[in-house]
């Protein structure tokens, strides 16, 4: 379970998230849906525990800055970062190292690289690899400490076909397994399938909260909202 309390982010006098509280549940799918500069990444990056920040940030209960809170998250970035020198395979051991995995994630390492199509690519260097080959990187070190809770900052943006096809079938298993998932997006028909509960941003707020029960149940067009939402302060501001 993730729980954001009152979280505020200044990048000097401006500010990027303005009083954020939301609750993302175990086994649940939420997307912080909003248009570029809304403040979603800023967001996760506190979340991730890589920025300063005003608030309160918990973890399954543990303070998002603690080891216990860090060995439970996963945090895939909008922009790959793999180290240039590491192989794919390298990359999986310095994460099994950093996190003191126990013996039975070269299996699991095998696996996730296989359903990514990056196992036959796990001799590459890291510089050598495209940027979806390096999101498919990270993707792999994130889920191979098997997170309680999962970031992930516009996931689709740059994958192929199959890779999509594969991401958005293991957010399905996440979700069963009792994970709570986070997904940035500027595109709401990219998480149409699967969204739980759904965050709209705008200049730093979050302007409307749904969950997909009350969505169905009232007949509401989330993207008419989104539009309604993005659209008008856009002309406002
Ligand atoms: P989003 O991910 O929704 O596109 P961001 O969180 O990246 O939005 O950015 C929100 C706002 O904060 C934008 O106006 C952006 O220019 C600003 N911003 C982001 N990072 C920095 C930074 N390091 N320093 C100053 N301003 C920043
Ligand atoms: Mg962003």
């Amino acid at each position: 379970m993730l729980n954001v309390s009152h979280l505020t982010k200044k990048y000097n006098r401006f500010t990027a998230n303005d009083n954020l509280s939301f609750i993302v549940n175990d086994g649940e799918i939420a997307v912080i849906a909003g248009p570029n500069g809304a403040g979603k990444s800023t967001a996760i990056k506190c979340i991730a525990g890589l920025l300063r920040f005003s608030g309160e940030i918990e973890i399954c209960g543990y303070n998002n800055k603690s080891i216990e809170a860090k060995q439970l998250l996963g945090y895939i970035p909008e922009i790959p970062a793999p180290f240039d020198l590491l192989t794919v395979w390298e990359h999986m051991e310095f994460i099994a190292r950093a996190y003191k995995l126990k013996d039975g994630w070269q299996a699991r390492a095998e696996e996730l690289m296989k359903r990514l199509e990056l196992y036959d690519k796990r001799n590459k260097l890291g510089k050598e690899l495209s940027k979806g080959m390096q999101q498919k990187i990270s993707i792999c070190c994130a889920l191979l400490i098997e997170p309680k809770v999962v970031l992930f900052d516009e996931p689709f943006v740059g994958l192929d076909p199959h890779a999509i096809k594969e991401l958005k079938a293991m957010l399905f298993e996440m979700r069963d397994k009792g994970m709570s998932i986070i997904i940035s997006t500027h595109m709401l028909d990219s998480v149409e399938e699967f969204w739980d509960k759904v965050f709209i941003m705008m200049n730093g707020r979050i302007e409307a909260e749904r969950t997909r029960a009350y969505v169905e149940k009232n007949g509401e067009n989330l993207e008419e909202l989104f539009f309604s939402i993005t659209e008008k302060e856009a002309s406002e501001s």
